[in-house]
């Protein structure tokens, strides 16, 4: 598997059945899944260009793009949208920018912003950026609205939906291939049975355990654009974001100030994004610190190279 921290796909069978299935046979069978899944014709592990990091990619972007067009259609539908060129003309501005920051304003983009008092923003795959109109003026200027936007695109170029669907997938292969080895476990252990009633006693709960396993797999990969992405995503892409708002022009210490400023909220009216975004004080001061160290480079600060890279020069 990639080098990545995800959690054990073993977490989502329950404990009876993790019993049975040795951590050996989980392995065995997740490894048979990603067989299968390389068969199909899919990427596998790949090293991401702007983050640097390993990540396990098992979908496409235009496969993830064509997922996501009906829930930004759904989400476009559902809630009220604004055209005032004051929020939506203004978020397109930055967003032109931003997107020209990561290199990617050849690519098509589409915002959206809901008209709601919600301190909220997301991003969609297929480079689809939603804002609500309460985190716009939650944001004292075009700077901060930046830090937000870099924030989602980071989010793109780390791959950061594909990944975890990516990861998801896995998971589920595991469980499928668990399956398999649980039930003909199960099975030939009813074979040791005394007597032929405590043997279709036995076949009965087999099949229930494997059903219950199946329903487990009834959790589509769709759930994995909804989950909120995992911190070492959310970091990546607020260093990514300050990047991209050096480039275009925008003063990445604004960022900063957006993360503290959140961090200050009353808890309880502590904005949305917050709840998918946790950490504020802890994201302002690796923020800091991020943009210090590519100062302090120089003429040799805010390169192209690696994030990873980038971060390991700031160590040395
Ligand atoms: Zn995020």
């Amino acid at each position: 598997m990639c080098n990545h921290d995800h959690h054990e796909p073993t977490e989502i069978v329950d404990k009876e059945t993790r019993e049975i299935l040795n951590r050996r046979k989980m392995i065995q069978a997740l490894a048979a899944g990603g067989t299968v899944a390389v068969a199909g014709g899919l990427s596998g592990c790949a090293t991401n260009p702007d983050t640097g990091a390993s990540q396990l990619l098992l979908i496409g972007e235009g496969q993830l793009s064509q997922m996501a067009a009906q829930s930004w259609a759904q989400a476009k539908s559902k809630q009220k949208l604004t055209t005032d060129p004051r929020y939506l003309g203004r978020i397109k501005n930055i967003g032109g920018r931003i997107a020209k920051g990561a290199r990617r304003d050849k690519q098509a983009w589409d915002y959206a912003v809901f008209d709601s008092d919600q301190k909220n923003a997301f991003v969609l795959p297929g480079n689809r950026v939603g804002f609500y109109k309460g985190m716009m003026d939650f944001a004292d200027n075009d700077d901060q609205i930046a830090a937000i936007m870099g924030h989602e695109v980071g989010h793109v170029a780390g791959r950061h939906a594909a990944e975890r669907v990516s990861t998801n997938m896995a998971g589920q292969m595991a469980v499928m291939g668990g399956t398999i080895l649980a039930g003909s476990q199960m099975q030939k252990n009813c074979k040791k049975a005394q007597t032929r009633q405590e043997q279709s006693i036995c076949y009965r709960k087999a099949n229930r355990q494997t059903q219950l396993l199946n329903q487990a797999l009834g959790v589509g990969f769709m759930v994995g654009i909804a989950l909120p992405f995992s911190r070492k995503h959310e970091s990546q892409s607020d260093l990514l974001g300050a990047r991209y708002m050096q480039r275009s022009g925008y003063n990445p210490y604004q960022a900063v100030k957006l993360w503290e400023k959140m961090a200050e909220e009353n808890p309880r009216r502590q904005p949305e994004f917050l709840s998918t975004h946790p950490n504020p004080s802890r994201r302002a001061r690796d923020l800091h610190n991020y943009i210090k160290c590519q100062e302090r480079a120089g003429s040799q600060g805010w390169g192209d190279e690696t994030l990873k890279a980038a971060l390991n020069a700031c160590k040395a």
